[in-house]
């Protein structure tokens, strides 16, 4: 039997393809309990088993039967994201009282490890983010991904497929609902939240972005460089450690060499002297 996850793109509509595929990571399980990540726990429990395998994933994410091949070679055992298309929009339901209200006729439908996901058809380009649409039911579009049918929760049940209908359009009223939301600025919370869902590359610097593609001259100074880009942007030690550690973001081969705690305390050395140095520069001006 083909993976569930093989049912992307619908094979009955082609025309409405949902979105394109990321491995992410998985959950991983001891003698039934859930223990961690694969990644090794180096993020936050609430990421376990949802956060990408690969680096630049918005750019990376693919539909080519070749690369989906090599990822599942290469990543095993692993989750898969959907990251939709600019013609499809998910509602991501946990309250089934707010999507009992909506009404909501019958569409691809994915049960996930407490709610539903209902992937809808919009007009191309519609929506660009993933806009709240009422406490109970987040939304999912081109600049975010959700897991897909075949993955396994942290609950240990797998996203599942419930219904395999084609993509029925998104009912009018709930699209001119998120499309006022779109254009809203963002409130502090729902910053707060897309900070929490934002894989940490998708926060760093343009810089560090530069250095973990590219690399750079000196080992040393780009490891530094790195790091300080990412106290910057807001990351926690714990954030760094795992970002510069993690295979997928292929920084350095140098924390691998040193060890985790070499890894941890060189962070710690680098932000006290990041510290430091900001602290003389306001005695100085206040002098
Ligand atoms: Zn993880």
């Amino acid at each position: 039997m083909l993976p569930l996850y093989m049912a992307y793109p619908h094979p009955a509509c082609q025309e409405q393809i949902p979105g394109k595929l990321i491995p992410l990571h998985i959950p991983v399980f001891e003698g039934g309990q859930l223990v961690g990540c694969s990644c090794g726990n180096h993020c936050p429990q609430k990421s376990w088993g949802k956060h990408p395998r690969i680096a630049d994933w918005q750019r990376k994410a693919s539909v080519r039967p070749n690369q989906i091949a090599a990822w599942t070679g290469m990543y095993q055992p692993l989750n898969w994201g959907v990251n939709p298309s600019d013609r499809c929009h998910i509602l991501d339901v946990d309250d089934p009282s707010a999507a009992q209200a909506l009404d909501l006729p019958p569409t691809f439908t994915v049960t996930t490890g407490r709610g539903r996901h209902f992937y809808f058809e919009v007009p191309r380009g519609a929506l660009k983010g993933s806009p709240r649409l009422c406490p109970g039911i987040d939304t999912r579009g081109p600049n975010g991904y959700v897991l897909a049918a075949g993955s396994l929760h942290q609950s240990g049940r797998r996203y599942e497929i419930e219904c395999d209908l084609p993509l029925a359009p998104m009912p009018s009223q709930i699209l001119e609902q998120l499309m006022r939301r779109d254009c809203e600025p963002m409130t502090q919370e729902g910053r707060e939240e897309e900070r929490v869902a934002a894989p940490p590359l998708d926060r760093a610097h343009s810089e560090t972005r530069r250095l973990i593609l590219e690399g750079g001259p000196d080992r040393s100074s780009a490891l530094a460089s790195v790091y300080c880009s990412l106290i910057r942007a807001g990351y926690s030690d714990a954030e760094i450690a795992a970002i510069c550690w993690d295979e997928a973001h292929k920084i350095s081969e140098k924390p691998r060499e040193r060890g985790w705690k070499w890894l941890c305390k060189d962070i710690a050395t680098v932000k006290s002297r990041m510290n430091s140095r900001f602290t003389m520069s306001d005695l100085l001006r206040a002098a």
